[in-house]
């Protein structure tokens, strides 16, 4: 495990404990062990490292960590281009932090960071995990079934529930998000809703 992912999880560790929204929805995770994922460069490695925006007081040293260890990050993409197409596939990937498959393992949630660039229609999707996106840096519209749609600044928060449709646009800033998941269906990922 690189130095800039270990310094990675202790900002995002600082983060979700002073954060009472995160951490009632689920205890950062206390049973942690490095994995020896290796690095997996995507087309958002190199969008991440260069992230232009600043977050909030709170979220920055979470922003200026990922830059600093987007390179070292196993990056993933959870869709195919034929579901979500090209645009969408180079400019949006995620990995996972902590969980089931992530850099640092444990089965009690799990935590991702996600990019997203301007632009970008992320179309309806579910997953039977809970969800807590968190905005780092940058905006984006958030979408969910039987609720009004919401514009995310850094610091705002959103909750998914099990199995509730949920969709995603960014308009003129691309985002960048801490996710955490918990309860059944930790270790799926997500698919995009019947249409
Ligand atoms: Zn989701």
């Amino acid at each position: 495990m690189t130095p800039a992912m270990m310094h990675l999880l202790d900002v995002v560790r600082e983060l979700h404990v002073a954060d009472t929204r995160l951490s009632d929805f689920a205890p950062f995770p206390q049973d942690m062990h490095p994995d020896t994922l290796r690095p997996c460069e995507k087309p958002a490695t190199k969008l991440a490292a260069q992230w232009p925006l600043s977050g909030t007081q709170a979220t920055d040293a979470v922003v200026n960590a990922i830059r600093d260890a987007a390179y070292d990050a196993h990056w993933l993409q959870a869709y195919t281009e034929e579901e979500v197409g090209t645009d969408f596939i180079n400019r949006h990937n995620y990995f996972e932090l902590y969980g089931p498959s992530g850099a640092f393992r444990t089965n009690a949630c799990r935590g991702y960071i996600s990019y997203w660039g301007a632009g970008l229609n992320y179309g309806w999707h579910q997953h039977m995990a809970e969800e807590l996106y968190v905005i780092l840096s940058g905006e984006a519209e958030f979408f969910a079934q039987g609720e009004k749609s919401a514009q995310l600044q850094p610091g705002d928060i959103r909750l998914h529930l099990s199995n509730q449709p949920h969709a995603m646009i960014t308009h003129e800033q691309p985002l960048l998000t801490y996710i955490i998941w918990r309860g059944e269906g930790l270790a799926d990922l997500p698919r995009m809703s019947a249409s």
